[in-house]
């Protein structure tokens, strides 16, 4: 299988019929981005930034932040996209220099960008963090669990403040820096028309949005049946979520494990997804299956599925019209 996949490092991620789309990889770490691009990744759609949070007891300095960023992007090279999300902690996450409260419902609590906007001098050190190491790489801005245009237009009016503080203290950055929105709270999907005249781009959290459309704990094994990507009720929030991107001319990804799952792949390039972002060693398999596809065909896939009742209705479907996932 490995052998199979060679050919297909450092080659664009094009379907049969020649539509392109970027597949991009998650990652956790500064370590993870030399094995993302090992592993055939065309850049970073989602650079978890928690782990300079979590596990001290103290809070990451500025200087210190500015360097992991700057490091993934230079792993990548000038072009290569590389999305730094800011950090999403709270809830179950432990971070001792906050001192948290203990919640009864820590996945609807106080996490990500509530605590970022809640503490604003906190939240700007990450934004300056990332604002310096955009001269260095094709970096890009993205927010965290955003259910309200209040929170995207108070977390990018802070982002351009930074900017002014930057420009004042001469120091580069690039100026015209995207900035976007992780869509994974229902709410923000069914407003998504509305976000996307403001946003640069939406990348899809499916690993919430699921749970928070099924009201289903995403650790909890019990709930198997219920966090599945593929029910229809979630698909037409993604569908919603890209339609809504195009035609304001922004990008749509996606970020959620559901992106390199094969039996989506065919689902979601149908829907015009435009970028994939995975865990590294689903990049090359997923380049592999969509050279397969004929994007034309799926298009016609993509509006069928979203008339289905339930999730096996989509698998079995998708199975069916998709000869090369056998
Ligand atoms: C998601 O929610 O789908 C996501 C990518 O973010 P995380 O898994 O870090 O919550
Ligand atoms: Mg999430």
């Amino acid at each position: 299988r490995q052998e199979r996949l060679k050919p297909f490092h450092g080659l664009p991620s094009v379907s049969a019929d020649g539509h392109r789309v970027e597949l991009v990889a998650n990652i956790g770490s500064v370590q993870d981005a030399q094995q993302a691009l090992k592993q055939g990744a065309e850049g970073i759609g989602l650079f978890r930034t928690e782990f300079l949070f979590m596990g001290r007891p103290d809070l990451p300095k500025e200087d210190e932040q500015f360097a992991a960023y700057r490091s993934v992007a230079e792993t990548f090279g000038k072009d290569a996209p590389i999305v730094i999300r800011t950090m999403d902690i709270g809830g179950d996450k432990e971070l001792p220099s906050l001192q948290l409260d203990r919640e009864e419902n820590p996945f609807l609590g106080y996490r990500a960008i509530r605590i970022s906007l809640d503490r604003p001098e906190l939240f700007k050190t990450q934004l300056r963090a990332i604002l310096k190491a955009s001269a260095y790489g094709n970096l890009k801005v993205m927010f965290p669990m955003i259910a309200t245009l209040e929170e995207w237009r108070k977390a990018k009016g802070l982002l351009e403040a930074c900017k002014q503080e930057l420009t004042t203290e001469g120091v580069p950055y690039n100026e015209r820096i995207e900035a976007g929105i992780m869509i994974e709270i229902p709410a923000a999907a069914l407003l998504a028309d509305r976000f996307a005249r403001e946003a640069d781009f939406f990348s899809i959290g499916t690993n919430d949005l699921v749970q928070y459309t099924m009201a289903a704990d995403r650790m909890n094994s019990k709930l198997g049946y219920l966090s599945d990507p593929l029910h229809p009720a979630v698909l037409r929030l993604i569908e919603m979520v890209i339609r809504a991107a195009h035609r304001e001319n922004k990008w749509a990804g996606m970020c959620g494990e559901m992106a390199g799952q094969p039996m989506a792949l065919p689902i979601l390039l149908g829907m015009g997804l435009d970028e994939f972002s995975m865990s590294a060693a689903a990049v090359l398999p997923a380049r592999a299956l969509i050279a397969e596809l004929d994007r034309g065909k799926l298009i016609d896939l993509a509006d069928k599925v979203l008339e289905l009742e339930d999730a096996a209705a989509v698998r079995e479907y998708v199975k069916q019209h998709v000869p090369a996932l056998n």
